[in-house]
């Protein structure tokens, strides 16, 4: 059993504990399948980030799609990050959540007209623009509300992140940002529409990047672009440099958040700009190695070819493995004694697809309580009601200090904003 870099998890007495909670014993409490979360595990990720931007003119944008549970936005809000939020849904939540409206920025491809207006009306900080047909809308929105929409434009630099397809979003081919070779014209454009005020640069290459000459490579494209619009008279106060940092699900080897800075930080001041306000959009770096899914063992299905463990969470609740074949360490939460054998480990759902580990090596009983490790980023915030399952509940850990922070569904909530047909 191997336990990933970042998690807080560590085996006390033969059991797993997450700081200083038995999660065997959480699980006994609280129901499977469950999230939980170390808040020391959050506020370490963080604070290599502030490490890396210590002395700069810096702001940390919490990418809150991640995992948005209003008491994880706290906790960041209160440590003094903002959020990156990327739909009207993400707004409302940040505003309820306690963000101030100028700590918010407002990423994405598809940005309606309503949620630009909205945006504006708070007053947000700065909204991270992806198309010349975007642009123009909200300068239409803008002038019709009388104000200036703060804005960067979001560049597609076009390097490889070399990660998962799906999760790779600075190539020419993908739907995000404008290309490198369009950007100064749009700049221009945008520098002369009156409901605009320009006010940065953005990227964001791709999610689960695990080195650092991507990042190098896309910091370089960036500052050459920042040369050429203002030397068209157009400044750029800050350089948003998104998010994407890799975590170790599978003895994965990112660079660690303090050490990229410094890499890129001097990159940035050999090049003359180190007066730029740096922003950034971590995600799945303060989150995914936070947090656990616990989930009981309900059947163990030995076979010829293969054996098949049964277990209470699902694709709906841990939907990266189906989504993007991805891998997650999963723990026993006690010490058995007996030999490992080799399981399949699957939800109940209803799909071939409903898989959360292959051939894990496990020694394993009915009844058991497994963690499913790596489970604090785009899990929940991903998680559905396929199957008419209800959602987990999520507990947050603080020491020996353990806090609902989400209540499980039931089923009337499943289907409280739905109606039936009227009886003849
Ligand atoms: C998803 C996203 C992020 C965060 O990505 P992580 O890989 O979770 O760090 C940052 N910026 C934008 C625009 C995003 O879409």
């Amino acid at each position: 059993m191997r336990i990933p870099h970042g998690s807080a998890l560590h085996v006390q007495d033969g059991d797993l504990h997450l700081e200083q909670v038995a999660l065997k014993t959480l699980a006994t409490t609280h129901g499977t399948p469950l999230f939980a979360y170390s808040k020391a595990a959050m506020l370490q990720a963080l604070a290599a980030y502030q490490r890396g931007l210590a002395g700069r003119s810096a702001q940390i944008f919490y990418a809150m799609k991640a995992n948005s549970n209003l008491a994880v936005l706290q906790l960041f809000v209160q440590a003094g990050c903002g959020l990156d939020i990327v739909s009207g849904g993400e707004l409302a939540r940040a505003l309820q959540a306690g963000c101030p409206a100028n700590r918010i920025i407002f990423s994405g491809v598809g940005k309606s007209r309503a949620e630009l207006r909205a945006a504006l009306d708070v007053g947000i900080a700065c909204f991270n623009i992806e198309s010349l047909a975007e642009l123009e809308a909200l300068n239409a929105v803008a002038v019709a509300m009388g104000v200036q929409a703060p804005i960067s434009l979001r560049v597609n630099p076009d390097v490889d992140a070399q990660t998962h397809p799906y999760i790779s979003t600075g190539l020419k081919d993908n739907k995000f940002g404008i290309a490198h070779e369009d950007a100064l014209q749009a700049y221009l454009h945008a520098h002369a529409l009156p409901g605009l005020r320009v006010v940065g640069i953005d990227c964001h290459i791709g999610s689960q990047i695990t080195q650092t000459a991507p990042y190098l490579d896309a910091m370089n494209k960036m500052l050459d672009l920042v040369q050429a619009v203002e030397a068209q008279g157009v400044p750029i106060a800050h350089i948003d440099f998104g998010g994407g940092l890799g975590i170790d699900y599978a003895g994965d080897t990112p660079p660690n958040a303090d050490e990229l800075w410094r890499a890129l930080l001097a990159l940035i001041d050999a090049r003359g700009m180190g007066n730029k306000t740096i922003f950034i959009e971590p995600g799945r770096s303060l989150v995914g190695n936070a947090g656990v899914c616990l989930t009981e063992v309900q059947y163990l299905k030995p076979g010829a070819h293969k054996n098949f463990c049964i277990v209470d969470a699902a694709m709906n609740d841990l939907p990266r493995p189906a989504l993007y074949q991805a891998f997650h360490e999963i723990l026993p939460t006690q010490t058995r004694s007996a030999t490992t054998q080799t399981w399949t480990v699957v939800g109940p759902i209803c799909e071939s697809g409903d898989w959360i580990g292959r051939d894990r090596e496990l020694a394993i009983e009915t009844g058991d309580v497994l963690a499913v490790a790596s489970a604090g980023a785009y899990c929940m915030s991903m998680a559905s009601n396929y199957n008419t399952r209800n959602r987990a509940k999520e507990v947050l850990i603080d020491g020996d200090q353990v806090t609902v922070i989400r209540e499980r569904d039931t089923y009337a909530d499943q289907w409280a904003l739905e109606r039936m047909l009227p009886q003849a």
